[in-house]
């Protein structure tokens, strides 16, 4: 027999109507590309996503139908969060930096049917709209005064917004985010009304953003980058105050960092980077974050230092586009008063303990039936399963994880037995000198604490003897003298002496991925023609 609690299917659009009834009148900022700024609040996002479902049907969508978006952050985006969960819809955020065929790939494959854009992508929108024969509606969120582009306020202010939510299912689809397909083509991964509204609830946790109705978060992860790590869904659920910077110039988010009282932030390491440099150059201090949330790639050690060193909690997070995507965060542990500043350094480093909600667990690499020990030390395939991991990808023919349910992440970590996850590489990263691993990752965290190191990536090229060697490939900051010796030197006393690069070379710029990653793809093939000098 069953309980008797009442029904109350886990659909996204609780999350709104929860932050403007409880939060209403909590603001959310936005400074456009233009300049100009608005604001506006939870009550007024519902009132907008409510119109927008409205205008949607209107166009004759219907349930399960797609909805694409080329946007980066601002309140028209997070009205689209609602407004297209709210009429049954499914939102796809695209993420304008992929290439054109991945592009083309991506909005036929998901069947888009109105995409909605901002004007600094019009360029992309004119490019790409006979590629996308899907596509019926284009609607502008910011359109330049006077343009005759079809303009999402006036679009949506045709409608009275007496609507109410499309319901269903709560395993329904809300959002579909794609890989950035570094091999083949881009996945699909579509989240579930249920797996979005719980994989908010565990992100709000203490252990993971930490937020309060106090909580002021400006988001530089952009909107189409993994469903913005859920931050606009946790965020209503708390009813912090948002405030959104349609383009990610340091100077602008320094601005608004100190005048909007902004608490939290969250963007990959080269987005904290830039801000460091800005800071420098300008003379100025770090805001006074209370909190910032690293992801997407591995935090190195100098950044987490420098922010902590400002008072601000370093909560470095792991996770992919097929996990939601949040798996693992760090913060302070259990036994983090007895800490040093070094050992808090050091364990901020890793990254953090899986969320209630999803398991962890390595596998050997040769022989993926073997599960590994948690022991600290033993590195292994890190696989992962939970209610907001994918089972399968969208319209994929055959399941994405193993017999026994478990998602290969194609990342290689350790576990250590206080549940803290290490990574060490990706899958296809590791280098495997003389039958044993070398962490790329780790060799170039050191390499970025070189003080005159702007940039590093290292790879494995073709050695005769250890099949592969560590090739360190760096970039200098601006004006700084450093020499391959000099950096060797500095990595000396930081890994392990076989893992010392065989080379290090100079270069102008290192390649990157969409989501602002090192593509050690690009790197790889850049380099085809490179040969360490015992191969030559
Ligand atoms: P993509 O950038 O390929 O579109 P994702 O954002 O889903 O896709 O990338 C997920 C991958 O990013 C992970 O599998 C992992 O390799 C890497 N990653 C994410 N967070 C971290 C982290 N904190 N440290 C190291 N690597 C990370």
């Amino acid at each position: 027999m069953l309980g008797a609690m009442q029904d109350w299917p886990m659909r996204v659009t609780h999350v709104v109507d929860h932050a403007a009834r409880e939060a209403g009148t909590r603001e959310i900022v936005t400074r456009w590309a233009d300049g100009s700024e608005t604001r506006t609040d939870w009550a007024g996002i519902r009132r907008d996503a409510l119109k927008l479902a409205q205008a949607l049907q209107a166009l004759g969508l219907e349930k399960g139908d797609k909805v694409a978006s080329l946007a980066m952050n601002h309140s028209r985006h997070l009205v689209s969060w609602f407004g297209v969960a709210g009429m049954g819809g499914v939102l796809h955020t695209v993420n304008p930096r992929l290439f054109e065929d991945q592009l083309e790939y991506i909005v036929n494959h998901a069947e888009d049917r109105v995409l909605l854009y901002d004007a600094a992508f019009q360029p992309i929108v004119d490019m790409m709209r006979d590629r996308w024969p899907g596509v019926e509606h284009y609607i502008c969120y910011d359109p330049p005064e006077g343009s005759d582009v079809r303009g999402f306020e006036s679009w949506i202010g045709e409608q009275d917004g007496a609507f109410e939510w499309v319901g269903g299912d709560e395993r329904d689809p809300c959002m579909i985010c794609y890989t950035s397909g570094t091999t083949g083509n881009p996945k699909g991964v579509q989240y579930e009304h249920r797996s979005t509204v719980m994989h908010a609830l565990a992100g709000l946790q203490p252990a993971a953003f930490n937020f309060s109705s106090s909580s002021v978060m400006l988001p530089v992860v952009p909107m189409f980058h993994a469903a913005s790590w859920g931050l606009p869904y946790a965020g209503g659920m708390a009813g912090i105050k948002f405030v959104f910077s349609a383009i990610n110039d340091p100077a602008v988010l320094h601005e608004l960092m100190l005048r909007e009282g902004v608490t939290d932030s969250a963007g990959v390491p080269t987005v904290w980077l830039a801000h460091f440099q800005y800071c420098d150059s300008e003379g100025l201090d770090l805001p006074p974050l209370k909190a910032a949330t690293i992801g997407g790639s591995a935090a190195p050690r100098f950044m987490i230092e420098r922010l902590m060193k400002n008072g601000t909690r370093v909560q470095h997070a792991w996770g992919m586009t097929e996990t939601s995507p949040i798996g693992t965060v760090g913060g302070p542990s259990g036994n983090w008063d007895e800490l040093s500043f070094e050992e808090k350094v050091d364990k901020t480093a890793k990254q953090g303990r899986a969320i209630f909600g999803v398991e962890l667990r390595t596998v050997d690499l040769d022989d993926p039936t073997k599960v590994l020990p948690r022991d600290g030390e033993t590195s292994g395939a890190l696989q992962i399963r939970g209610p907001w991991v994918v089972k399968r990808y969208f319209k994929a023919e055959e399941d994405a994880v193993t017999e026994d349910g478990w998602f290969d992440t194609g990342d290689v970590g350790i576990l250590h037995p206080d549940g803290t996850l290490q990574l060490t590489d990706r899958t296809k990263d590791v280098i495997k000198s003389g039958g044993e691993w070398i962490s790329s990752v780790e060799l170039e965290n050191a390499a970025m604490g070189h003080p005159a190191v702007a940039e590093a990536a290292c790879v494995g090229m073709y050695h005769p003897k250890w099949d592969e060697r560590p090739v360190l490939f760096v970039i200098r900051k601006p004006g700084a003298d450093c020499d391959a010796q000099g950096i060797t030197a500095f990595l000396a006393d930081k890994v392990a002496k076989w893992w010392l690069p065989d080379a290090v070379e100079f270069v102008e710029d290192i390649p990157h991925t969409a989501t602002g990653k090192i593509s050690k793809k690009d790197l790889r093939e850049r380099h085809a023609d490179y040969a360490l000098p015992e191969a030559r």
